[in-house]
């Protein structure tokens, strides 16, 4: 049972790292911005109701967002634990998260930090901007998220830091280099891998 949560900013690689890690302990990785995008392609209500907000970079009402991970969590694969990746994204969102995992006699065990400059995640996401064509990735919409990231996420890096259980890791190298950062980091806490990994 490993119930996970990454952080970083975007263009920190916390998506690919989540995937990564998620799989290395035999969770299923719960994206909410994968969760928005396939919505909005699906041309879903949620998909309709989010699709402005998201390509503005702004982020979705706190409730709705604490809405779908429940119901996400809710699902038989995440009984076994889970790896969380941009939710929470403030410091609302974790009490509402807490309240959720306190129903359920749960709590997370570690909270991953991707420590990334401010210049490298600007050129990564240019990049993926170039390659992909994500209809967030405009100029403004990454000064955008980047700002939102430092005023309203940084910020749950603290509460959880109170708690003891932030793993801070160079997100800078290979990604098989920060994978390896990452999974030494949980089992020094005593997290273990699945066995089929
Ligand atoms: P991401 O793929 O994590 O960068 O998320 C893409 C977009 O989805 C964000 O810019 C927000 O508009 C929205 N989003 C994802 N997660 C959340 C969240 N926890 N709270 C509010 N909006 C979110």
């Amino acid at each position: 049972m490993t119930r996970l949560l990454i952080v970083g900013p975007q263009g920190s690689g916390k998506g690919t790292q989540g995937v990564r890690i998620a799989e290395a302990f035999g969770i299923p990785a719960v994206s909410t911005g994968d969760v928005f995008r396939a919505a909005v392609t699906a041309g879903s209500p949620l998909g309709q109701q989010v699709k402005a907000i998201i390509e503005s970079g702004d982020l979705v009402p706190d409730e709705l967002t604490s809405a779908v991970v429940r119901d996400r969590l809710a699902q038989a694969d995440a009984a076994g634990g889970f790896l969380l990746d941009g939710y929470p994204r403030n410091v609302a969102q974790v009490a509402s998260l807490d309240d959720f995992l306190e129903g359920r006699d749960e709590a997370l065990d570690a909270v991953i930090e991707l420590d990334v400059p401010r210049e490298e995640s600007i050129a990564r996401l240019s990049q993926r901007a170039a390659e992909q064509g994500r209809s967030d990735d405009t100029e403004e919409g990454i000064a955008n998220r980047l700002a939102i990231y430092e005023r309203e996420t940084a910020p749950i890096l603290e509460v959880y830091r109170t708690r003891g259980i932030v793993d801070r890791i160079d997100g800078v190298g290979s990604l098989d280099e920060i994978t390896g950062r990452i999974i030494a980091a949980l089992e020094a806490r005593g997290l273990a891998r699945s066995a089929a990994a």
